[in-house]
């Protein structure tokens, strides 16, 4: 796909420019040492205009990824959003992926980033992993462990080589995703989504630790409480996967997606009954900001 033409605006330090004419810093660290941090943003077009899911969330686990790695961010997390609406405007977009991105200045050596840059660039993507159920495969990868990177919860530019080998893997070998274990077996999370099974009516996910703590999961979690759906985070094993009744994957990019099979074991639930398809509906609703008029009619 293209993601930008001749009249794509793009947001960087604080002035809106054409995409093409952005040149890049040749001696920065997010570029030599994937030194960089990055956020995923959906703005959805609702009936209350353009809106994007959770903003300020998501800029704010940018800064918090930003601080864990000494990565200067001189910059107000309310301008940041309003520049987001105004990319939007200028690209005119009301429905968009929007990708901000901090880099490091320039230096190379491995001390810690005096200057850095931000940048924000939109662009219209369906959902990453399509609308159909998806079936995965288990990699040969394991996640990152927490504790040798120390930054499980930061969305660090380098770690993205993983989910691309990974990625890559999956396809060349006709799924449509890889499913990550952990250091010790247990099931981490999918290339660039977080995982929930459901086993007799309750929903389970992997807790927090390591994984990458999406703000899709908590927002599921959160829809579960308020649905009143049991949901438990528990270390979770490849048995209790392909022994449970569904599953479903959720990212920001990805949204809420049904998992098919994994590895050719088939879900025996129509995805249509399950929690996952519920939680689905709920959460179209919640980020189209719909859902009280569900309530209404
Ligand atoms: N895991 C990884 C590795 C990711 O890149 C993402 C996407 N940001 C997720 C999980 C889901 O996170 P979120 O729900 O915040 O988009």
């Amino acid at each position: 796909m293209n993601y930008y033409d001749q009249s794509t605006q793009i947001y960087l330090n604080g002035s809106f420019l054409s995409a093409q004419s952005a040149g890049i810093n040749v001696y920065s660290q997010a570029l030599h040492y994937g030194y960089g941090v990055f956020e995923g943003i959906r703005a959805y077009n609702t009936h209350n205009g353009s809106r994007m899911f959770k903003a300020e969330e998501h800029f704010e686990r940018l800064k918090n990824a930003c601080d864990r790695l000494h990565i200067p961010f001189p910059w107000s997390i309310a301008d940041l959003i309003e520049s987001s609406y105004k990319l939007l405007e200028v690209n005119n977009m009301r429905s968009a992926y929007i990708r901000p991105l901090v880099m490091s200045g320039s230096d190379m050596h491995f001390s810690v980033p005096q200057q850095s840059n931000i940048l924000i660039a939109a662009w219209e993507w369906g959902p990453f992993l399509g609308q159909k159920l998806v079936n995965l495969t288990v990699s040969a990868l394991k996640r990152f462990d927490a504790e040798a990177t120390g930054q499980i919860q930061a969305k660090i530019s380098g770690q993205y080589f993983q989910s691309i080998l990974a990625t890559n893997e999956a396809r060349s070998k006709g799924f449509d995703e890889a499913l990550l274990l952990d250091k010790d077996g247990y099931i981490a999370q999918a290339s660039s989504e977080n995982i929930f099974i459901e086993k007799d009516y309750k929903l389970y996910t992997p807790p927090l630790g390591q994984i990458y703590p999406g703000i899709t999961r908590s927002t599921v979690i959160a829809i579960c409480n308020r649905l009143n759906i049991d949901v438990e985070e528990k270390p979770l094993t490849l048995a209790d996967l392909k022994d449970a009744d569904s599953a479903f994957l959720c990212g920001t990019a990805t949204e809420i997606i049904g998992v098919a099979s994994v590895d050719g074991v088939q879900f025996p639930e129509n995805w249509t009954e399950t929690l996952g398809a519920t939680i689905q509906r709920t959460y179209k609703n919640l980020v189209l900001e719909t859902e009280n008029y569900e309530v209404i009619i």
